[in-house]
């Protein structure tokens, strides 16, 4: 038996019995509840706690920061057993999919020791603050400011958009440090604590009555000056590397059915088998087949693009293995995995007819209204990380070299 067969017998005991029944029960398509949203539960603080001792939230990470120093090949195979038994990797988090892979490439050795471990362990809720009022695409047009005072920064200003800072402890936050520079050149990124005095967190309360997102105003706000990362005024670039992984993580090589677990091909093949029959449930059929002959070519259409997807991302995949992670094709797989999705919520929505329209109260079954808020909230997918015009604009410049 080659050795990586023989971690997977290991793993496989392992998961058998570490992974709480609970934990290995999740729906086709259903997220595990957030880690630090008041609904994760005991069973899942268990499994998340257990992972970690192992170093298995983030698997390939150096052991020294909180990681299981697994092999690129190691982590597949303990993914694919975990996505097996329909659980997820616990944990995943901005800190985990964002910062962290940013401070393992950029941060110092005391600055990864000082925060990764508390990533992988899942002690730590990170948000992201990138975005102001008026600066969202137009990212570098931030005003955010940070001065330096002794060894600290004092930072004045407001972030827009920030999905959990209700719930979160620290902040990865683009400032200005350098108010007379050119635009891209005077920007740091800085972490700090957001129960630090001066800071004020107001949820923004959307249509569907949910507080996804917050306001976050500083003032006068004091962070160490050694947790910036990298150079002072190099900000720009960290930032723009994380949202490399951001786009990768949107992506899923992951929005949609192909992406979060493993077994892909027959994932895909699931969800498009029980999307058929909740479309042959709703509607008119003739033949034992759907009547309605667009819908049913768009229902194929679909599948076959989202196997195109998989098997690209696959691809990239291996490539990414070989080089240095995720490049500007982040920003294709970006642009397609959420447009691939929001085409993929259209057709569910029509496949379900009047019993999309639900809202809550009686009528509708609980799968039929979370269809709703499923589909509404597939229309963010193209909007956070960069929007889709933004992720059109990278591909055309950097990845086929257009001039502006
Ligand atoms: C679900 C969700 C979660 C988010 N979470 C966070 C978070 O945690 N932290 C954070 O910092 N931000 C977050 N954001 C904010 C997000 O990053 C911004 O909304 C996004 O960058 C777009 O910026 P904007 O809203 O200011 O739109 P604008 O930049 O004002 O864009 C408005 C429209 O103009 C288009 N446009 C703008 N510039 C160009 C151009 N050059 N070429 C072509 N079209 C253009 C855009 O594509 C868009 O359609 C989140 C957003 C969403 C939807």
């Amino acid at each position: 038996m080659d050795s990586l067969e023989s971690f997977r017998q290991e793993i496989q005991s392992w998961l058998e019995q570490n992974c709480p029944v609970s934990q290995r029960q999740l729906r086709e398509g259903e997220e595990a509840v957030p880690w630090g949203s008041p609904q994760f539960g005991e069973e899942a603080q268990q499994w998340l706690d257990r992972c970690a001792a192992k170093g298995f939230t983030c698997p390939s990470w150096p052991k020294e920061y909180g990681g299981g120093g697994l092999s690129k090949e190691q982590e597949r195979v303990l993914r694919q057993e975990i996505g097996t038994i329909g659980a997820q990797v616990p944990g995943g988090s901005f800190g985990t999919h964002m910062l962290g892979p940013v401070l393992l490439e950029l941060g110092s050795h005391e600055q990864k020791l000082r925060f990764l471990p508390d990533i992988a362990a899942g002690r730590t809720v990170w948000a992201q603050g990138y975005s102001e009022p008026g600066a969202g695409s137009d990212l570098a047009g931030l005003q955010t400011r940070a001065v330096r005072n002794g060894d600290e920064y004092v930072i004045n200003g407001s972030k827009i958009w920030t999905t959990g800072a209700n719930n979160a402890d620290w902040m990865f936050c683009l400032v200005r440090t350098d108010p007379e520079a050119a635009k891209h050149d005077g920007i740091s990124f800085i972490l700090f604590n957001l129960k630090s005095p001066g800071v004020t967190i107001s949820p923004i309360e959307l249509i569907s009555g949910a507080s996804e997102f917050c306001e976050v105003f500083f003032e006068d706000v004091r962070a160490k000056a050694e947790n910036l990362i990298g150079e002072k005024n190099k900000g720009w670039a960290i930032a723009k590397r994380l949202l490399q992984f951001e786009r990768t993580m949107i992506s899923g090589f992951g929005a949609g059915p192909g992406g979060k677990r493993s077994g892909k091909k027959k994932r895909v093949a699931k969800v498009y088998r029980a999307m058929a029959d909740m479309a042959l449930q709703y509607q008119p059929q003739k033949d034992g087949k759907l009547a309605n002959v667009t819908l049913r070519d768009q229902l194929t259409q679909n599948e076959m693009d989202t196997i195109c997807f998989t098997l690209s991302t696959k691809r990239a995949g291996e490539e990414a293995k070989a080089g240095a992670g995720p490049g500007h094709t982040a920003s294709m797989f970006k642009w397609y995995a959420t447009e691939l999705n929001k085409r993929r919520q259209e057709l569910i929505m029509t496949s379900l007819g009047s019993k999309a329209l639900g809202w809550e109260g009686e009528g509708f079954e609980p799968h039929e209204l979370a269809q709703t808020r499923a589909w509404l909230r597939s229309k963010g997918n193209s909007i956070e990380g960069g929007t889709s015009e933004v992720q059109m604009n990278v591909i055309a410049k950097r990845v086929l070299g257009l001039p502006d």
